[in-house]
């Protein structure tokens, strides 16, 4: 038997150091947070190659009292946490009460602290957490912190070290994270020598985005507030056709701590779902505000990941956040031109469409264009970040969004657009607006007619506050509104709104029998799959039979089809069908309909009767149709001044 030892404390650290420190980064992490625990307005991080040989955390905190700068290097030393009983109540940053001790165990350390009020601050010095130097100092108040030569004395772990950019990187996407966490400190980022940010510390959450990301990243982000059982969800979100090829830009914060978790990530993509292209990931930043005793954040000793005691209802206030914000988002897209690509941005001023009173900017004062001069810069490093791509297990539940965020409008069109979830969302109590009151009905879900061959198209439409002008292409129909012409995809608009209208099951009624039963042949399994699938089928509005021989008998539709080739359909949806797998009964349900929705939407490529596409350009120019299912914008303007500065007139 061997014999058993206490470990010495030394070794303890140094154990610790390999939980705790990893890598610059998370030594950035440890003393940011330490900062911020005390009540630092302002934090300055600053590294030098790639914080293996230096860095630099400035604050300007309460520091430290002279009689306890040497304990609070001191493994399990805390100010933070007396009693078992604070560990449910706690509410600040760290509380390990190890991070220093481990940090000096593999570094030289150099603190220089005054605590608030006293008359002279203190210096320490350690190397591989042993003492060198102490002694008065005249330092400003708040809290000074050197780490250097991180992982000196533990060659083994400096092996383990990226070149100095990868940890660089790392070091900055910490930062970013602590700069989006805390809106209002002021955090400075200087990286060899060079400034890379500085964050006004303003409160403003877009205006630290807007510095540490970019604007690339701050623009277009809509606001999603929510608060329901206690639980509060705030921050922004991007548009559908702002998202990216990856998840590095989704930040989720705890009660302002920046956390990961797959559990709010697919809360978040299951509002965007019917709105995104696979592959594609919306960005957010979004704050979840809740009592942490309703939380475990000590799942892990880096703190990122979480366990919520009460899941669902986490899961309901983030999706239910997302998607009123993507609900509200008002704004039409315009086209600029730019050289021979066209690309969509944010522009129309939803308050400049004549009678879109529907779309009038609401609760948007968080959202204002952030003041001052911008940085230029990006989060990097963070690519890898969030690493597999869960199915998502849960899904919305509740009938409608439990609450709005304050000062919201009821928003008439949003809840038609949500479908039937929130259709049974109480009515708005005050309806104050002409347009939404003498509008209801007239959703733009009507069902409108297949675009018939007919002899003469009837008279150009012309509706309120804008003039059809034709069709360029058999593709896109040509609006003129304002001091604009607007381009409207007939499909992807007309396959939008039908999309909506049969998940909301406005057509419950609608199915069309034929007047002769289509029979598909499709196949053994593809039949099969149907024929095990036909009372879920039926629900939506098909009718069919087994015509035996793998041949299905196709007897009704949802709503009027192109049946050119019932074939091609049946066989699109027994594909959908069978690869679902262990998908839940709604993600299915919504993929056939958009299968649906595109067979019998109008095709491009084709003749359209004008007369029928009043319904179709309404709904567009009021905003109900923004997107396709997949999630293309479905319109695209063009401004008088655009036109004229083509022409050379402006
Ligand atoms: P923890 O943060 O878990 O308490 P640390 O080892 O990170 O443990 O810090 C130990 C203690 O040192 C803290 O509880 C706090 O009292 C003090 N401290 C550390 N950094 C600072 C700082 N920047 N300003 C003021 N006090 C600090
Ligand atoms: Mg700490």
């Amino acid at each position: 038997m061997p014999k058993i030892y206490e470990m010495s404390p030394h070794l303890a650290d140094l154990i610790a150091a390999g939980e705790v420190v990893e890598r610059p980064a998370s030594v950035v992490k440890e003393l940011t947070e330490n900062s911020v625990d005390a009540g630092a307005g302002s934090i300055t991080v600053e590294i030098k190659s790639g914080g293996m040989a230096e860095i630099r955390v400035t604050d300007d905190g309460c520091g430290i009292a002279a009689e306890d700068v040497e304990t609070a290097f001191l493994r399990h030393a805390t100010s933070k946490l007396r009693t078992e009983r604070d560990l449910e109540a706690i509410g600040t940053l760290g509380f390990r009460g190890e991070a220093l001790a481990a940090i000096a165990s593999v570094s030289r350390i150099e603190l220089l602290t005054r605590e608030r009020g006293a008359a002279e601050g203190t210096r320490l010095k350690l190397e591989a957490g042993v003492k060198t130097d102490r002694a008065p100092a005249g330092v400003p108040e708040g809290t000074t912190v050197y780490v250097r030569d991180l992982f000196f004395n533990t060659p083994a772990r400096q092996k383990f070290m990226k070149n100095d950019r990868a940890e660089g990187s790392a070091v900055t996407t910490a930062v970013v994270r602590l700069a989006l966490s805390h809106p209002e400190i002021s955090v400075r980022y200087i990286r060899d020598g060079k400034e890379e940010y500085h964050t006004p510390g303003d409160g403003n959450l877009q205006s630290a985005a807007y510095t540490t990301l970019g604007r690339e990243f701050a623009r277009g982000l809509l606001t999603a507030e929510n608060t329901v059982d206690g639980i509060g969800v705030s921050g922004f979100v991007s548009t559908p056709a702002a998202a990216r090829g990856n998840r590095a830009w989704q930040f989720f914060f705890l009660n302002g701590r920046f956390i990961k978790s797959k559990l709010l990530q697919a809360a978040v993509e299951q509002a965007y779902k019917n709105s995104l292209f696979t592959g594609r990931f919306p960005v957010c930043l979004l704050d979840v505000a809740m009592s942490p005793a309703a939380v475990d954040v000590n799942v892990h000793p880096t703190k990122l990941e979480v366990r919520f005691a009460d899941e669902r209802a986490v899961f309901d206030a983030v999706y239910w956040a997302v998607r009123g914000a993507l609900d509200r988002e008002e704004a039409p897209r315009e086209l600029t031109i730019s050289k021979s690509t066209l690309s969509v941005t944010r522009g129309v001023d939803a308050g400049d469409i004549p009678g879109n009173k529907l779309f009038a900017p609401s609760g948007r004062a968080a959202a204002a264009a952030p003041a001052g001069g911008f940085m230029k810069g990006r989060a990097s490093g963070g690519g890898d970040f969030f690493k597999s791509v869960p199915a998502g297990e849960y899904r919305p539940s509740g009938d409608r969004p439990p609450s709005r965020p304050a000062g919201a409008r009821e928003d008439p069109a949003a809840a038609r657009a949500t479908g039937p979830k929130t259709q049974a969302a109480p009515k708005p109590v005050t309806v104050t607006f002409r347009d939404v009151a003498a509008e209801p009905e007239q959703t733009g879900m009507d069902l409108p007619e297949r675009p018939a061959a007919g002899p003469e198209p009837e008279a150009a439409p012309r509706g309120d506050g804008w003039r059809y002008v034709g069709e360029a292409l058999d593709t896109y129909i040509i609006v003129e509104r304002g001091e604009s012409l607007i381009l409207i995809d007939k499909h992807a608009a007309h396959e939008r709104m039908l999309f909506d209208g049969l998940r909301s099951r406005k057509y419950e009624n609608a199915s069309q029998l034929l007047l002769t039963p289509v029979v598909c042949k499709l196949g053994e399994e593809a039949a099969g799959t149907v024929m095990e699938n036909r009372e879920f089928l039926e629900e939506l509005g098909f009718e069919l039979s087994d015509f035996g021989g793998g041949s299905i008998a196709l007897r009704a539709t949802p709503i009027d089809m192109d049946l050119s080739d019932p074939g091609g359909l049946l066989e699109e949806i027994a594909d959908k069908l069978a690869s679902g797998g262990r998908r839940d009964v709604e993600a299915m349900r919504d993929d056939v309909l958009h299968t649906v929705a595109c067979k019998a939407a109008i095709k491009a490529g084709r003749r359209t009767d004008p007369g029928e596409l009043t319904g179709l350009i309404e709904a567009v120019l009021t905003g109900r149709v923004r997107y396709c299912p997949h999630g293309r914008p479905v319109m695209a303007e063009l401004t008088k001044n655009m036109l004229d500065r083509s022409f050379k007139r402006a």
